[in-house]
């Protein structure tokens, strides 16, 4: 039995700077139940993200009921080693994140982390030879290889954390482990939040193989929607099974969801 929800954010709720389609009355409906918004984005922190929701007139999410790959990322990091040093490659999300759970250190980092965004030479540079000469564990954020993003009010796509991650490993020729979807880092946190076990809680997001995939992984119910990347008609990639519920937007969820509900 559903006892809860977990969402994916950019292409479920929107799309750029703009909410989509019936967002703003599914959050009303959500509400009633407990949730959290997840997001592989590591660039902005919680209060960042719900401010910019509520500007697209999606009210009512609180920071806490937000996790980014961030703070699951500074969650990992703490849990594996209290106290971790680190040095980060990445925008002010991941810094804020890891500065509460960690110690920075660009001489003696026990994880170097790369995030997205504010990426530069001197930071490659620095990140690769704490690993050679350190022996320092490459985490990356989150393994998209690109991301839906804006430059100066135009759409356009960006590289991902996946992407950003590759002039560490290929330098090093060391591996790097990724918290953010699919892998199970993010769900989980999400899932302990809400108390809830992964079979009573169902995952909502736009791309069958990041958000469906680590779900179904994990055996929680999932629903699809076709709103982001991944067009209506479009068959499912290999590997990922039908998705509990299959739907081409947030309304058609709704109605799925009450009917569901009721039985
Ligand atoms: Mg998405």
């Amino acid at each position: 039995m559903i006892k809860g929800f977990v969402l994916d954010m950019d292409g479920v709720l929107y799309h750029g700077d703009h909410a989509l389609p019936h967002a703003a009355a599914f959050m009303t409906w959500l509400r009633a139940w407990p949730f959290c918004c997840i997001t592989n984005n590591p660039t902005r922190s919680p209060s960042a993200v719900a401010n910019r929701l509520a500007r697209m007139g999606v009210h009512g999410v609180a920071p806490q009921q937000i996790i980014t790959s961030a703070e699951a990322t500074a969650n990992w990091l703490a849990e594996k080693k209290p106290g971790f040093r680190y040095f980060a490659v990445g925008a002010a999300g991941l810094q804020e994140a890891l500065a509460h759970k960690g110690e920075e250190s660009r001489e003696d980092a026990d994880f170097v982390v790369v995030g997205e965004g504010a990426i530069d030479y001197d930071g490659i540079v620095t990140g690769i030879n704490l690993v050679l000469q350190r022996g320092a564990c490459l985490v990356g954020t989150n393994p998209d290889a690109s991301v839906d993003g804006s430059r100066d009010g135009e759409r356009v796509v960006l590289p991902g954390g996946g992407a950003l991650m590759a002039p560490f490993t290929v330098a090093t020729g060391q591996d790097a482990v990724f918290i953010g979807k699919p892998e199970p880092g993010l769900y989980q946190m999400a899932l302990q939040r809400l108390g809830l076990a992964p079979a009573e809680c169902m995952m909502i997001g736009d791309r069958p193989d990041t958000d469906i995939l680590g779900a179904q992984r994990l055996g929680m119910p999932t629903a699809l929607v076709r709103t982001g990347r991944f067009a209506p008609g479009e068959p499912l990639p290999a590997g990922v099974e039908p998705p509990s519920i299959d739907v081409d937007s947030l309304l058609s969820l709704h109605h799925a969801l009450r009917l569901s509900q009721s039985c």
